[in-house]
């Protein structure tokens, strides 16, 4: 297993796909985005733009899911936060994410109660093992962790716990790749697709990409060789003039995606409008609780009073995630904004592009 897994390390066959890229990348530049938080890392660790042919740009796109969350989320968080009572059971990214005037870190140094969990699992002990307390569990995330909290709040509701609620802010991918398709100031050419994420959901929810928009993408996984592949076949279709979509992920991502996580998804969630850092309300593209299972969803359990919303002065993590703007070309970059100080949560998320343009440009 190990000598297999090497194989996507391996300089050689790196060097050979580094060679096909510049043979078959187009004459007139090409711009491609990768849309996931993961890759964003894997490309910025592995030196992989400096790697691309002259004009092929790599932009990053709105997959670092913290990063997409509204401050309108944020800001509701930290009011339940605030709460008498409630504890918050976060993912460790969220809790210094700014929102308009606080943060998860600072309220719990104010005295409030935030928990750092691992999975919403832990959450479900949590509650299990604290019945005097509210646990609150913020479910931020794409496909790759909404089957997990569907589950949680099934076994929630099988256990009768009645100290257990979920902040749901889950979003979908492909509406906001349509939204990010149809930015003017954008011109895409070909999307490298997440792999975690369609793992989940499979290969058929991104099809409208290419017949609808003539857009190619690939779905690959994270190692440089996989990454390098992914582009590879990118410029081969491009080459050849032809718009599909294509998984080089094989050993993660079966077309149909995973049935089982996407039953738990539809039994406990239904798809709502969201709003999206950057890009705006976008129909269809977020999750919230099924009336079912109503009694676990933290806002309409209580209700809470959030403050008059706004947006960090000065950060340009919209332009960011909708890949007009390199981080570096944000007048706060590595001056204001570090990741000791960050400003926006792209400065924040391990996943974020500004985070991975700090470490390793
Ligand atoms: Fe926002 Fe900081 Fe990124 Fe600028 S560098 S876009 S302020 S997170």
């Amino acid at each position: 297993m190990q000598r297999e897994l090497a194989a996507f390390k391996d300089p050689q066959l790196a060097r050979g796909l580094i060679e096909s890229i510049g043979k078959l990348a187009p004459a007139g530049g090409a711009t491609l985005m990768e849309v996931c938080g993961t890759h964003t890392v894997a490309i910025a660790r592995n030196g992989i733009r400096n790697l691309m042919p002259p004009g092929t740009r790599l932009a990053s796109g709105p997959g670092c899911p913290v990063c997409v969350t509204s401050n309108r989320d944020i800001d509701t968080v930290i009011a339940l936060a605030r709460i008498p009572n409630v504890t918050i059971a976060t993912f460790g990214d969220m809790t210094r994410v700014p929102g308009s005037t606080s943060s998860l870190l600072k309220e719990q140094a104010a005295g409030r109660s935030v928990q750092i969990v691992y999975s919403p699992l832990d959450a479900l002990a949590l509650a299990a093992q604290r019945p005097e307390r509210e646990i609150v569990f913020v479910g931020v995330g794409f496909e790759t962790t909404t089957p997990l909290v569907a589950m949680a709040i099934k076994r929630a509701a099988a256990a009768d716990l009645k100290n257990f609620t979920v902040f749901a802010a889950h979003k979908n991918m492909p509406g906001a790749l349509e939204a990010i398709i149809n930015d003017p100031q954008l011109k895409l050419d070909a999307l490298i697709l997440p792999g975690h994420v369609s793992t989940i959901i499979g290969a058929a929810p991104y099809e409208f990409l290419a017949k609808k928009y003539g857009i190619p993408g690939v779905i690959t996984g994270f190692e440089p060789v996989d990454v390098l592949q992914g582009i590879a076949m990118i410029m081969r279709q491009l080459h050849e003039g032809r718009a599909e979509i294509e998984i080089a992920y094989a050993r993660g991502v079966m077309p149909q995606g995973n049935p089982t996580a996407l039953a738990a998804i539809d039994e406990v969630f239904e798809t709502c409008p969201a709003i999206w850092r950057g890009l705006g309300r976008i129909d269809g593209s977020g999750y919230r609780i099924r009336e079912e299972f109503s009694r676990f969803d933290a806002v309409r359990h209580f209700q809470p009073d959030v403050e008059p919303t706004q947006d960090p002065k000065g950060c340009r993590c919209g332009d960011v995630l909708r890949g007009i703007m390199a981080p570096s070309d944000c007048p706060l970059f590595r001056t204001v904004c570090t990741p000791e100080n960050p400003v926006g949560p792209c400065m924040v998320s391990s996943e974020g592009s500004c985070a991975a343009y700090y470490r390793y440009y």
